[in-house]
């Protein structure tokens, strides 16, 4: 076991969740962002001790955006684990995170392509979408994930560039990686979408971010109907308080860190290992009858 994951535990082991991670309690950090998950103390869950594959994703092609760090990681440690080739959409600066993800999903014996690039650029995205039907063969997995969270008190603070920054990589970046994908997918493929509790019970300090995962829960229930009759199933997942770099790159104010996530049912934040399970769910054709449908992983905390 390494000391990312702080006790025994992989997604069979019957355990109590509200007990899971005891003992957990990041101090108060902050990186510049986009901030590396190896710098993270003390380090997230991605499962990479724990996740336990079989064969639920086999020969599947998938493309991961964020791919390098928290939430999208953890995805594509599962997702290789499960028999998926997979291309890793991430920034430049994250390549050390990037590396180490992909040699660990490569220990699974699929095929693993870094692709690293702006999500704010239009070009990259059609470029990502290329290069993953290149490199894999085909594609028939999506994964739009890449995000971006920066606080700010009071909307005479926030700025033209970060409005447009935020919906850029959430939302438009989403728009047109999967409107690049859709002409490549075959019947059975799905797309998911990373929305969040912020959707339902937007924070005053994200207004821009809050905004984008409602929008992005729209778009994924109106593009859902629009391709289920073509065999294509998008759904979204919804998680709760994670740690993530993205919580100490000005995702929330460092002192937010003192009791991030104890305000769940459950009592505590989650870790991008609980996270996986949901994007593999909804990859597979174990949810074949589930489109449109926003997932909350969330500690308990009730969504709509
Ligand atoms: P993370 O920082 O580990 O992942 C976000 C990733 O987005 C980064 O690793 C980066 O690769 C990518 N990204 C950001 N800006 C980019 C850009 N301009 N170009 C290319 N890539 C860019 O944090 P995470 O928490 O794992 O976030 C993953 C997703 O989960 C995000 O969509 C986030 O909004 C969502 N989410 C997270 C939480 C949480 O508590 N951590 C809660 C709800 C939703
Ligand atoms: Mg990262």
């Amino acid at each position: 076991m390494s000391d990312r994951t702080r006790e025994t535990r992989d997604q069979y082991t019957f355990t109590d969740p509200s007990k899971l991670y005891a003992g957990y309690d990041p101090k108060r950090q902050h990186q510049p962002e986009p901030g590396l998950d190896q710098k993270l103390d003390p380090k997230p869950d991605l499962g990479e001790d724990t996740y336990r594959g079989s064969g639920r994703l086999q020969g599947r092609k998938a493309l991961v955006t964020g791919a390098d760090s928290g939430i999208g990681a953890a995805t594509v440690i599962a997702y290789a684990r499960e028999g998926a080739d997979v291309v890793m959409s991430y920034l430049p600066e994250e390549e050390p995170d990037a590396q180490r993800v992909a040699a660990i999903a490569q220990d699974a014996g699929v095929q693993v392509v870094t692709v690293p690039g702006d999500l704010r650029d239009p070009a990259y995205c059609r470029d990502l979408v290329e290069r993953a039907v290149e490199a894999l063969g085909g594609l028939d997995l999506v994964v739009n994930n890449g995000g971006k969270q920066v606080y700010v008190e009071e909307i005479a603070d926030l700025s033209d560039e970060q409005f447009d920054d935020t919906f850029k990589t959430n939302v438009y970046a989403m728009f047109w990686i999967t409107k690049a994908a859709v002409p490549h997918l075959p019947p059975g493929s799905t797309i998911i979408n990373t929305t969040s509790i912020q959707a339902y019970e937007p924070s005053p300090i994200l207004v821009d971010y809050a905004s984008t995962k409602a929008t992005i829960n729209a778009f994924t229930k109106a593009l859902a109907q629009q391709l289920a009759p073509k065999g294509i199933r998008v759904n979204a997942v919804a998680p709760g308080p994670v740690w993530t770099v993205l919580q100490v790159t000005d995702g929330q104010p460092p002192e937010k860190l003192d009791e991030f996530g104890e305000n769940t049912p459950l009592g505590r934040m989650g870790q991008p290992a609980e996270l996986a399970p949901a994007f593999v769910f909804l990859a597979s054709a174990e949810s074949s009858y589930v489109a449109g449908e926003t997932l909350g992983v969330t500690g308990g905390k009730p969504t709509p």
